[in-house]
């Protein structure tokens, strides 16, 4: 695999009017089947973990970078290894020093002022490392805390511009209706809001929670200017529902066998979003 800093794949994508899927990474099968899954389908692909994982699964900064390189040499497909929601710099830093391409320093907990602060350390850290910087502007909520829609939740347009030309960031996460996790009802994303952003942002935007958003709706926020969409839930569900259900069928079932039928699960469901992210036709 080609290891890329993330702006590179994101501006290829614009340039194919298409978006890269970030998929997070939690153990051996799913690096293994997200390298395979995107070499079949040709396309580039964002591995990424977030400091929560890391901490769940004992590992890191330097050992998850080093898993995917190993794994990662016998295939022939251009991806980047990204920090997802760093609410601390530090981490973005130990991410950085690690070997990992991307970072996303994640300031929507903090206000306006600290958030272009902590986004300008974190570019300047980065700065000559060939290492892309994601930032967050508006608050992405999760699914169950029901404030995806509420206009202060959502990414202001106003504040685009000053935020980007202040901190030099390399892409956007936007809050345009969109959130973590398993959405109670159909999600309604704001497009009249995100052409907004996208003509004072100049850079290429992201989508998280990008679980449960209808495929009609992604295709037609690429065509507003994601390139990046992140799916987390869709994919980890469809894993560890293919581990159950063989456990369910036979009690007596090792687990290598058991997770060889979750690694299956788990690629169909991603050859399903890069499709998605793929070929997305002009408006
Ligand atoms: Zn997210």
């Amino acid at each position: 695999m080609q290891l890329l800093p993330m702006k590179e794949l994101l501006l290829e994508a614009k340039a194919n009017n298409s978006a890269v899927a970030a998929i997070n990474v939690s153990n051996m099968e799913t690096i293994t089947g997200l390298l395979e899954t995107a070499q079949k389908m040709e396309s580039s692909i964002i591995l990424q973990i977030s400091p929560m994982q890391i901490q769940a699964q004992k590992i890191t900064y330097a050992q998850i970078v080093e898993m995917i390189k190993l794994f990662g040499r016998d295939y022939d497909i251009k991806t980047s290894i990204h920090v997802d929601h760093a609410v601390d710099v530090e981490d973005c830093y130990k991410a950085i020093d690690s070997g990992f391409t991307s970072v996303m320093y994640d300031g929507s907990m903090v206000d306006f002022d600290t958030n272009i602060e902590n986004t300008l350390k974190v570019v300047n850290y980065a700065k000559g490392k060939n290492v892309t910087v994601e930032a967050e502007l508006g608050k992405v909520g999760g699914a169950e805390a029901s404030d995806s829609t509420e206009e202060g939740y959502m990414t202001d347009p106003g504040k685009v511009e000053i935020f980007v030309n202040r901190t030099g960031v390399d892409c956007l996460a936007v809050a345009i209706g969109n959130a973590h996790g398993q959405y109670k009802c159909k999600p309604k994303l704001d497009f009249n809001r995100l052409s907004a952003i996208y003509e004072k942002a100049g850079i290429p935007l992201v989508l998280h929670g990008g679980t449960g958003i209808p495929d009609v709706d992604i295709k037609k926020a690429i065509s507003k200017g994601i390139r990046k969409v992140n799916i987390f839930t869709e994919v980890d569900r469809a894993f560890v529902k293919g581990f159950v259900d063989a456990y369910t069928g036979n009690k007596n079932i090792y687990m290598m066998h058991a997770q060889e039928q979750a690694r299956e699960y788990m690629m169909r469901e991603i050859e399903k979003k890069l499709r998605i992210c793929k070929n997305v036709e002009e408006e």
